[in-house]
């Protein structure tokens, strides 16, 4: 059938909406009829080739939406299912049989390689196919073909445009500290970043009892945001040292627990030098491959000796994870609305420029 998709032709270049074809479904797909897409930055970064995604291609990777028709091998999921998309995973090697998907042997192939891994492609455009299996998903469309594991399915009277980011991004900063970090209760958490990612580790270290949270930025409004949102401290690292700052706040020692969502060099190696001694720092997202982190290793022998952890997807598994989130959301703990800037499908590139510029936390593309 035909469909209308935003592909990336260019690196760099807008997203053009086109129409594709989408493929008949496999006995072990499903076809959702999407009713919002996140918009979060391994979208951009593949579009401009840092991760090298087959162009053209129809990006996307935090889809939500209806369940249309459903393959003859599908049991869990039937038409009219609401679900969210996560990342996709074989579901059978080593770390996805201990419920650790996001370390799956496969998954570069399956999430960055565009294609399904026989070679084939559920989106052809101009008959040739193309990236339409972004993440397991290019949810930049009006329909997806994904397979059955990758659906998670959602209470029905929720707002898909809400729901759509717990695929990628919330579940990104909010697995960093429920999974990886775990805080004490009346602990002290720092997050470096107010993005989406940064923000939902925020909501986290909120929910499970941080008494004392720092958020660093530079954009002003984030910071006001994230004071709205549970934030203790907020430092502007353009106009303040945030290792010093933080270590004023703390009492002189550091933070327990810190959550690096930006994923530079610099801001790494403040992220470990703002911790107390033992302290649990954790990097997420997606870092440019080849950027070296200066850390002084010396800390192991001057007593602080950090923990540093570099953690994919949260270390969560999504058919677990996110039906979790959306308990805490409905019981009013994790506000993922109030991070969310709604666009249309046909604004999709302002979406993602006000995504870059920091002007929106969480652009969400609704169909
Ligand atoms: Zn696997
Ligand atoms: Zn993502």
């Amino acid at each position: 059938m035909n469909v209308t998709a935003a592909v990336a032709i260019e690196p760099g270049q807008p997203l053009e909406l086109r129409t594709v074809e989408l493929a008949e479904l496999r006995p072990d797909e499903v076809r959702v009829k999407l009713a919002a897409t996140g918009v979060c930055h391994a979208d951009v970064i593949a579009r401009d080739q840092v991760y090298p995604v087959p162009l053209p291609a129809v990006l996307g990777h935090e889809g939500a939406g209806v369940v249309e028709a459903v393959g003859a091998d599908v049991t869990h999921l039937a038409p009219g299912d609401h679900v969210v998309l996560g990342f996709d995973y074989c579901g059978r090697c080593e770390m996805c049989s201990v419920g650790k998907p996001s370390y799956c042997e496969q998954f570069g192939a399956r999430n960055f390689g565009g294609f399904r891994l026989d070679g084939s492609s559920p989106i052809s455009m101009e008959g040739t196919p193309i990236t339409g299996r972004f993440f397991g998903q290019s949810s930049f469309a009006t329909h997806a073909n994904v397979a059955e594991r990758l659906a998670v399915k959602v209470p029905a009277e929720l707002p898909l445009h809400v729901l759509g980011p717990l695929g990628c991004g919330v579940m990104t900063g909010a697995g960093a500290v429920f999974n990886t970090l775990a805080p004490k209760p009346g602990s002290s958490f720092a997050v470096f970043g107010t993005g989406a990612v940064g923000f939902s580790g925020l909501l986290a270290a909120k929910v499970v009892g941080c008494t004392t949270i720092i958020a660093v930025d530079v954009v002003h409004s984030k910071l006001q945001k994230a004071l709205q949102l549970g934030a203790t401290h907020i430092i502007n690292s353009s106009e303040q040292d945030p290792q010093e700052t933080i270590r004023e706040i703390t009492g002189g020692k550091g933070v327990d627990y810190a959550l690096d969502a930006v994923g530079i060099s610099a801001v790494f190696t403040q992220m470990a030098s703002s911790l107390t001694v033992r302290g649990h720092g954790v990097l997420v997202g997606a870092p440019t491959p080849g950027d070296d982190a200066r850390l002084d290793l010396g800390t192991l022998l001057n007593a602080s000796s950090p923990r540093l952890s570099l953690v994919l997807e949260g270390d969560a598994a999504p058919q677990e994870f996110i039906p979790r989130l959306i308990r805490l959301y409905q019981a009013g703990l994790f506000p993922v609305d109030e991070l969310v800037t709604s666009y249309k499908f046909e604004d999709i590139n302002t979406a993602i420029s006000d995504a870059e510029r920091g002007t929106a936390i969480k652009p969400v593309v609704t169909f």
